[in-house]
C-alpha cells in the first residue's frame, strides 16, 4: 500500500503579495516595499527579470518618445538613428532609471548616466543578478521556483493565493495581491473577464524564442553588406556601418538573398504554422549584445517570428510550440553557418529561458485603454505614468512583417489608474503585458518600460492602500500621483 505524505499547511501573511516576478513585477515588489509595506514576491522560475532576463530581451523599448510620424516600416524605422537617441523626450524615470543606471555603472548597460536611449540596450545576463539586488535591498521576500497554484478570494475580494508542493501546501494572504505573471492568471483565477487576441479572429502574434550565436566574424559579414548594399537597402546599410563604426547599438536585418537560396534548396527552416516564408516580409532581427562596457562583435543575438496561432495559455500548444522553437533556433544556427557571410565558424550559443510570448489574456479593468487612445495621444485625470512608443504588432499570418505605428499627439499618452484594476474584484491589481488594452493599444504598452511604468504604480497603490486602509479603487488618485511623482516618476 502506498503511503501519502501528510503534507506540511502553512499561512504567510504579508500587506502586499506580487505574483510574477518578472518586468513589471519586479518593479511592483521594489514600489511596495520602498512604501513600507511588507512584500513577498513570488516567482515560478529561477530567476527574477522574466521576458526581460531570461527571455533575453535585451532592448527596452522606450523610456523616451519615438516621434515618428504616421506608420512606418520596421526597416525605415531601423534606419533613422532611433537605435542611439538621447534627444527626444524622457517619459519614465524612477525605478525603471535607477536600474538602468545600476546597470550601466557596471557596464552592462549601454547609455548615458541619468537617461535612458529611445532604444535601450542591456544585458540581459547581469540583469538578473541587479534586479535581484535591488530587490532584495529593498526588503522583499523572494521565493523562487514557485507557482501560485490557486487564488483564495472572500467574494470579489481576492485574500491571496495558494502554493502546492508534493511537500507543502501554503495559503498566502496579503492585503493587496498584485498579478504581474503575463498571463493575468491570477486575475482569470479570481473570476475577472478578460479578452484574448485580435478583434477579428482572436489569433494571437507569433512567438520567438531568443537564441545567441557564438563564433561570429561581424566585420565580414558588414563587409558582405557594404558590398550589396541594394539587398538590404543603401540608406540602411550606410547607417549601420556609421553606428557600428562609432560603438553604438545597430540592428541587422533578415538576410534575403540568403534566405531565398536556402528556400530554393529546401535548407531554409520553416516557422511552425507556416507552410513557408516570404523572404521580404519576414519578421527577423539580429542585434549585438553590449557585455562589460562594449558591443561585443562576435556573439549575436536573433529575434524572429517562429510559432503562429498559438494561445500562449495551453499547455499543450505551448509545449508543441516551445519544441518545435527549439528545433527551429538549431537550425537556424546552421542555415547562418551555411549561409551568412561571418557565421561560417560559428555555433548556437544559447537560447532563452523562458518563451517570447507577446499577448495572452487582457484583463478588462474599469478602462479599456483604447487603440484610439494610444494614436492620438489622449491624458486621463487618473493617470499614472507616460508611454510613447510605437504600436508594435507583429503579424498574424506570417505574410507581413511587423507593423509599427507611432503614438499620436504630443507623442505620447497617459496609462489610467483603472486600467490596472480588475472589474468587479477588489484589492487585485495588475500591470505589465495583460493590463486593459485593446488588441493594437498593447501593442504599444506591453513594451518593458510601459510593464516598468505600471508596475511602479501597482506597486505603489498596493502600499498605500494597505497603509489607508482603502482598496485600491479607493485611493485618492492626487495621493498617488503625488508619490509617484515625489518619487521621479513622470505623471
Ligand atoms: C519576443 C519578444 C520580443 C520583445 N521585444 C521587445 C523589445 O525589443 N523591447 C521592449 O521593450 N519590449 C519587447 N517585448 C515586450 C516585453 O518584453 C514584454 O511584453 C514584457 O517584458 C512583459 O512583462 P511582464 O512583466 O508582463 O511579463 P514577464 O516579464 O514575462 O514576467 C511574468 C513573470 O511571471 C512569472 N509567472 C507566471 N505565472 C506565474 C505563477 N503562476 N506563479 C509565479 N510566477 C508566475 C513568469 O515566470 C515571469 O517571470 C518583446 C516581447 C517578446 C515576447
Amino acid at each position: 500500500m502506498p503511503i501519502k505524505m501528510n503534507k506540511e499547511k502553512q499561512v504567510v501573511r504579508k500587506d502586499v503579495l506580487v505574483v510574477g516576478g518578472g518586468t513589471a513585477g519586479f518593479v511592483a515588489a521594489i514600489a511596495a516595499a520602498r512604501n513600507g509595506a511588507s512584500v513577498l514576491l513570488l516567482e515560478a522560475h529561477d530567476h527574477l527579470g522574466g521576458t526581460h532576463s531570461g527571455g533575453m530581451v535585451m532592448m527596452i523599448r522606450s523610456m523616451r518618445h519615438m516621434r515618428a510620424p504616421g506608420s512606418f516600416q520596421e526597416k525605415k524605422l531601423m534606419v533613422t538613428g532611433y537605435e542611439s537617441s538621447f534627444e527626444d523626450e524622457q517619459l519614465v524615470r524612477s525605478i525603471a532609471q535607477e536600474y538602468i543606471d545600476r546597470m550601466l555603472a557596471i557596464g552592462s548597460a549601454w547609455g548615458q548616466k541619468g537617461q535612458a536611449a529611445t532604444r535601450q540596450m542591456f544585458d540581459p545576463e547581469i540583469a538578473k543578478w541587479v534586479i535581484e539586488q535591488m530587490v532584495q535591498e529593498a526588503g522583499v521576500e523572494v521565493w523562487l521556483n514557485t507557482q501560485a497554484s490557486d487564488v483564495l478570494m472572500d467574494g470579489n475580494r481576492i485574500v491571496g493565493v495558494t502554493v502546492e508542493s508534493l511537500h507543502d501546501s501554503i495559503e498566502i494572504h496579503a492585503g493587496v495581491t498584485i498579478d504581474t505573471t503575463g498571463d493575468g492568471e491570477i486575475a482569470a483565477a479570481a473570476g475577472a473577464q478578460y479578452e484574448m487576441g485580435s478583434p477579428e479572429d482572436g489569433k494571437h502574434q507569433p512567438l520567438s524564442l531568443y537564441f545567441a550565436i557564438g563564433g561570429v566574424n561581424l566585420d565580414k559579414t558588414l563587409a558582405y553588406m557594404r558590398e550589396h548594399p541594394d539587398e538590404f537597402g543603401r540608406d540602411y546599410v550606410e547607417k549601420s556601418l556609421q553606428l557600428h563604426s562609432e560603438q553604438k547599438p545597430f540592428t541587422m536585418i533578415a538576410f534575403k538573398e540568403q534566405i531565398r537560396k536556402a528556400l530554393a534548396k529546401g535548407e531554409y527552416p520553416i516557422p511552425y504554422g507556416l507552410k513557408t516564408v516570404d523572404p521580404d516580409a519576414i519578421m527577423y532581427v539580429t542585434r549585438t549584445m553590449f557585455r562589460n562596457g562594449k558591443f561585443r562583435y562576435d556573439f549575436t543575438y536573433h529575434n524572429m517570428d517562429m510559432a503562429y496561432n498559438i494561445d500562449g495559455t495551453d499547455r499543450v500548444e505551448m509545449s508543441k510550440a516551445t519544441l518545435a522553437m527549439r528545433e527551429l533556433a538549431n537550425k537556424m544556427a546552421i542555415f547562418y553557418r551555411n549561409y551568412v557571410p561571418g557565421y561560417e565558424d560559428s555555433y548556437l550559443a544559447y537560447t532563452a529561458q523562458s518563451v517570447g510570448v507577446r499577448d495572452t489574456r487582457r484583463i478588462v479593468c474599469d478602462y479599456t485603454l483604447t487603440d484610439d487612445d494610444v494614436l492620438n495621444g489622449r491624458t486621463f485625470e487618473d493617470g499614472i505614468g507616460r508611454y510613447g512608443s510605437v504600436m508594435d504588432v507583429h503579424d498574424k499570418s506570417g505574410k507581413k512583417s511587423v507593423s509599427l505605428v507611432a503614438v499620436g499627439g504630443s507623442g505620447w499618452f497617459h496609462i489610467p489608474f483603472r486600467s490596472l484594476i480588475p472589474k468587479g474584484i477588489e484589492n487585485l491589481l495588475v500591470a505589465g503585458r495583460c493590463i486593459s488594452a485593446e488588441y493594437n493599444a498593447l501593442g504599444s504598452v506591453r513594451s518593458q518600460a510601459a510593464s516598468m511604468v505600471t508596475g511602479q504604480a501597482v506597486g505603489t497603490a498596493a502600499a498605500l492602500s494597505v497603509k489607508g486602509n482603502a482598496t485600491p479603487r479607493e485611493l485618492p488618485m492626487s495621493k498617488l500621483q503625488g508619490v509617484l511623482t515625489s518619487q521621479d516618476q513622470i505623471i
